[in-house]
């Protein structure tokens, strides 16, 4: 008797422990989905699109060497180097400095510049610009709409019907691919 009153539970012991397992996979994904990816960076949000007047001294502080520079002294990755000029996921591309969203991976473009390139941004305010009159050439400085972050140059050579062509580093973009909405 005890034998068959034993036999459902057997049954279902490694069937609990299989959901457990799935269960412990699901948190743990999501949790990497969503864990801060810039520890040392706690202005970084993805969501607060309050603007961000910090000194110098504090994006030293807060960001890795190779990005400070970028974000901050306007250097320039060499072309075909960084990680995104050819990559064509979907997605969103967030700034790195502050996780401000800047492009749709809808908008990006195959370029032979090198870098990655967009024709427009994800919002109205996601970029701002100014004069750039450095190098000897007159541009389009494209900097980060919450941060001031220096992300690349805006060009007149887009594709049409837009035209544009937000030329930028690859660092100082941050990609999210697209969540499947069940
Ligand atoms: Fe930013």
């Amino acid at each position: 008797m005890k034998k068959i009153a034993l036999l459902p539970v057997l049954l279902f012991v490694p069937f609990f422990v299989f959901l457990g397992m799935a269960g412990a996979v699901k948190t743990s994904q999501s949790k990497a989905m969503t864990e801060e990816k810039h520890p040392a960076n706690p202005y970084y949000s993805r969501t607060d699109t309050t603007k961000l007047d910090l000194p110098d001294s504090v994006w030293k502080k807060v960001l890795p060497p190779d990005l400070y520079e970028v974000a901050r002294h306007a250097a320039t990755e060499r072309a075909f180097t960084g990680k995104y000029w050819d990559y064509d996921g979907i997605g969103t591309y967030y700034c790195a400095a502050c996780g401000n969203a800047l492009f749709s991976s809808d908008a990006k473009f195959a370029s032979s510049c090198g870098w990655p390139s967009f024709f427009e941004t994800a919002r109205r305010n996601s970029v701002i610009y100014r004069k750039d009159t450095s190098h000897g050439m007159v541009r389009t400085e494209a900097l980060c709409g919450r941060c001031g972050a220096h992300l690349g140059h805006l060009f007149d050579d887009g594709p049409p019907p837009i035209g544009k062509r937000y030329c930028m580093n690859s660092i100082v973009l941050d990609f999210e691919p697209e969540r499947k909405v069940r």
